[in-house]
């Protein structure tokens, strides 16, 4: 059976990429367990370089790749260039990747762009966590954390993204990927009525509708439902 290694970028006290209170470090190891929760459920093995908010250097990364025999590798981080200049996705593999790297890397790719991310493309790059691991590795940049656009989407399709990226990992180990229903969504038969109390396309409305609720005593929650 298949054995992956994630590595989620940064954490502890570097927090990577900081953008109008968000933390690289935070978003990719979010993202990152939520991807294991889903790839494991085919019964793949998946190893990780950290699972909370600490410091791991670089070698130490590397080094606990080395202690194994992956399938592959995969980092997770998010892009960040100047305030809002720069927008999309982009999978890097190493210089010289063989096929396999850059398989899963284009594939990754096409997954977060039907999602409505631009496509920067699959690059190379001379990253220590691409370089000092023997598995197929790439690093996935899911989005600029310094673009507002790029935000909305990595919170608006958080969980299309971690399907995604579970669908392109899972069709690279030629496992199929089929919606499984989480056990607590199997029905039990019985009927609870919500009220619902407005329907937005934008995050910051929601929340300001959020507020207002919870402001005149309502006890309220945001739900994200897709179109
Ligand atoms: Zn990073």
């Amino acid at each position: 059976m298949a054995k992956l290694c994630f590595d989620y970028g940064h954490g502890g006290s570097d927090s990577g990429a900081c953008y109008k209170g968000r933390k690289e470090s935070a978003d990719v190891l979010s993202i990152g367990k939520a991807i294991v929760a889903e790839v494991r459920k085919y019964g793949i093995t998946v190893d990780e370089t950290r699972i909370s908010d600490v410091t791991v250097s670089l070698g130490a990364r590397s080094s606990f790749e080395n202690r194994s025999t992956y399938d592959y590798f995969i980092s997770f981080h998010r892009n960040a260039y100047q305030p809002e200049k720069a927008r999309g996705v982009e999978t890097y593999t190493y210089l010289n990747a063989g096929t396999k790297a850059k398989s899963l890397a284009q594939s990754i790719q096409t997954f977060l762009a039907a999602l409505g991310f631009i496509n920067r493309g699959v690059k190379t790059a001379n990253f220590h966590v691409l370089r000092e691991t023997k598995a197929p590795a790439v690093l996935i940049e899911v989005g600029f954390i310094d673009n507002s656009a790029d935000n909305n989407l990595f919170d608006a399709k958080k969980n299309e993204i971690i399907r995604a990226i579970a669908k392109a990992v899972l069709s690279q180990l030629g496992i199929s990927y089929t919606e499984k229903i989480p056990a607590k969504q199997i029905s039990t038969g019985k009927t609870v009525y919500r009220v619902m109390s407005g329907s937005f396309s934008s995050r910051e409305n929601a929340e300001v509708q959020l507020k207002k609720l919870k402001t005149a005593g309502f006890d309220a929650v945001i739900m994200t439902f897709s179109k």
